[in-house]
């Protein structure tokens, strides 16, 4: 979910491991933004998801109309998850961007579907693990492929309880690094 290209062919460039997997972190713990070489793809906004939308975040609220919203199952009162359309869209997805860019929620900021390829495990949204399946990490030091494997090696603690992203989560969340 940002503007900048890193297309190259059905191929792309999912940028140094061990970089990456930092500032992956940074991002899942709300310290920065994630930022995703997403080019013209929209598939994370198009796939059929809820967007969690934590109370606290009241510049994204003020700009999602309220009939857009309902509560969030299992949350304590004021969270609210966004919907999507009859298509599966987003609904401030308009003309293919989104239309509160600058005042997004954080799932969406902190949203990398290279989590998906780092960790080993597939989308269970079919757009989203098309886009993932083109993913390649390059790595700057030989420690870095051991790391990566240390990912894809803790995934299998996760049971079926947990849905592929909270599965690729916890292990990018879990590994030592
Ligand atoms: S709020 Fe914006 S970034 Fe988030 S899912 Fe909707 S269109 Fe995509």
């Amino acid at each position: 979910m940002s503007e900048e290209d890193g297309t190259q062919g059905e191929i792309r460039d999912a940028g140094d491991f061990s970089a990456w997997l930092s500032e992956m972190r940074a991002a899942l713990r709300g310290d920065r933004t994630a930022q995703v070489p997403c080019g013209s793809c929209t598939a994370c906004c198009t796939s059929f998801q809820f967007v969690h939308v934590g109370p606290d975040e009241t510049d994204t609220l003020a700009h999602i109309p309220s009939d857009l919203l309902v509560p969030a199952p299992g949350k304590p009162r004021g969270h609210v998850v966004l919907g999507y359309d009859k298509s599966g869209h987003c609904p401030m997805l308009i003309d293919g961007r989104c239309s509160i860019y600058d005042h997004r929620p954080q799932t969406c900021r902190s949203y990398d579907c290279r989590v998906f390829a780092a960790a080993g495990v597939v989308a269970d949204q079919p757009a989203i693990a098309e886009r993932v399946q083109q993913w390649r990490f390059t790595y700057r030091e030989p420690g870095d492929r051991f790391l990566h494997e240390a990912v894809r090696f803790l995934v299998q603690r996760y049971g079926p309880d947990a849905g592929p992203i909270e599965k690729a989560v916890r292990a990018v969340e879990g590994v030592d690094s």
